[in-house]
């Protein structure tokens, strides 16, 4: 796999000391609450089981697809949700865990809609952040990393659906994409 990687943005070390915090953090601002983790399919797949086990309270957990790149490195604009939530959200204190938020369309959409089913509380939890790419103004209550405006894949984050394995944040060769 190291043939494919062109730089290490964040090591799997940092990774897992950050999702000890975040952890920390969640647990001590949902004590007492009916916290439930909405993990978004698939590149915060590997990000929300390690978050949930840093996570000391009683959590559920769901998880939604929504189409969002595709295949190509660029945003559609578009989107649409694949695979809906198992449950009713209702009154319950949602926190949405996803792997990236580059121009915020995704999370301010799902916040609205998630909101909008009568959820006490809907937060975000995102393992990195492109600040320079944002175009929609969407507050983020946990952040993993501020990250510059590159391609990144590993850790679930895929490209063309590999690289998912990778322990940690890199970027791909160039001639990965040719
Ligand atoms: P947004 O709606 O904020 O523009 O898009 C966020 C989603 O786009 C992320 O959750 C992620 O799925 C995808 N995305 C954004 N940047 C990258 C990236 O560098 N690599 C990959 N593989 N996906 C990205
Ligand atoms: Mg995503
Ligand atoms: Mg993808």
């Amino acid at each position: 796999m190291k043939d494919f990687v062109k730089e290490v943005l964040v090591s799997e070390e940092n990774i897992e000391k950050r999702v000890r915090e975040l952890g920390i953090q969640i647990t001590e601002d949902y004590k007492g609450k009916d916290l439930m983790l909405v993990g978004i399919l698939k590149g915060a797949a590997i990000f929300m089981a390690d978050l949930a086990r840093s996570i000391d309270i009683p959590v559920t957990m769901d998880f939604m697809a929504v189409s969002s790149y595709g295949n190509t490195t660029q945003s559609s604009g578009v989107v649409r949700i694949v695979k809906d939530l198992d449950t009713s959200i209702e009154g319950k204190d949602i926190l949405i865990v996803e792997d990236i938020i580059d121009t915020g369309l995704t999370l301010g959409y799902l916040t609205d809609n998630l909101t909008k089913r009568g959820a006490r509380s809907v937060r975000i939890c995102t393992l990195l952040d492109k600040p320079e790419r944002r175009k929609v103004n969407v507050p983020v209550d946990y952040r993993g990393f501020i990250i510059p405006d590159e391609f990144v894949v590993g850790y679930g984050i895929d490209y063309a659906e590999k690289y998912r394995n990778l322990p940690y944040i890199s970027s791909l060769k160039e001639e990965v994409y040719s």
